[in-house]
């Protein structure tokens, strides 16, 4: 399989009030490949999809050195540069939390909001891409009589099924997932395994899981955080 670079991170350090969370460290990550970020709790999981978002920088607080690099259609981007900015970048980088947070609004509306927000009016081919997007979640049998209805009254899996779906629908070119089944019941979580199988072939994906038995389902490459650096894990054989 030809290995792509889609992420290089060099010499990154990231510090809360002065705590340092990660030191100089470096990786690289492969596009269309599920990578587990794994690590003990506080080791910087989530701080670190945080980064690759941009979403920490309202933080007080926060001090970031080093390079993050992302390869999107007009290649290699360095999405800390002055003036790069972070609409194009959180269209292109999805993310997903641990506990599903869809909207207070319709099913529908959810998956269509970021398409709203991002300007694109045009009713038929969001209507389109909305449909889309459930299907690829593997959602749309389930509420396509039911889009105008509360998306709060979805069950847990199904609502972070949903929250994918709203990831999604913009096409990212990476998506990241923080501990994306904990708070679901084992089935559930199954379904949502099968689906992030389905998805690497779109986009590249960064999962952030403790659940060791999940990354050897998943997962192309571990990458565990610890003591402040990134440290690549061998694959067991037959995972
Ligand atoms: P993990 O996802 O591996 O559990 P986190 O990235 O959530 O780790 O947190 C890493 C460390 O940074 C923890 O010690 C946590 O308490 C601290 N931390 C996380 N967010 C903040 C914040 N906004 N302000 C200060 N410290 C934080």
């Amino acid at each position: 399989m030809v290995e792509i670079i889609k992420i290089k991170i060099r010499n990154l350090s990231f510090s809360y009030n002065g705590k340092a969370i990660l030191e100089n460290s470096s990786m690289d990550f492969l596009e269309n490949r599920i990578t587990a970020i794994i690590g003990p709790s506080g080791s910087g999981k989530s701080t670190f999809l945080k980064i690759l978002n941009r979403l920490w920088e309202n933080n007080p607080g926060c001090t970031m050195l080093g390079k993050v690099d992302i390869k999107f259609a007009d290649g290699f981007q360095d999405i800390y540069r002055k003036q790069y900015p972070v609409t194009h970048l959180r269209r292109q980088v999805g993310i997903v939390f641990q506990a599903p947070n869809p909207l207070p609004m319709s099913i529908y509306k959810n998956v269509a909001f970021p398409l709203e927000l991002a300007g694109k009016n045009d009713k038929i081919a969001t209507r389109s891409m909305v449909e889309d997007s459930l299907k690829m979640v593997g959602l749309w049998k389930e509420v396509h009589d039911r889009l105008d209805t509360s998306a709060l009254k979805l069950s847990g899996g199904q609502q972070q099924r949903l929250c994918i779906a709203r990831a999604m629908v913009l096409r990212p070119e990476v998506l990241l997932l923080d501990e994306p089944t904990s708070s679901l019941d084992h089935k559930a979580a199954e379904a949502i395994e099968g689906l992030l199988l389905k998805l690497k072939e779109q986009c590249t994906i960064l999962v952030v899981s403790h659940y060791l038995d999940q990354v050897q389902r998943i997962a192309d490459a571990v990458v565990e955080l610890r003591q402040g650096k990134f440290v690549t894990h061998e694959l067991s054989q037959g995972s």
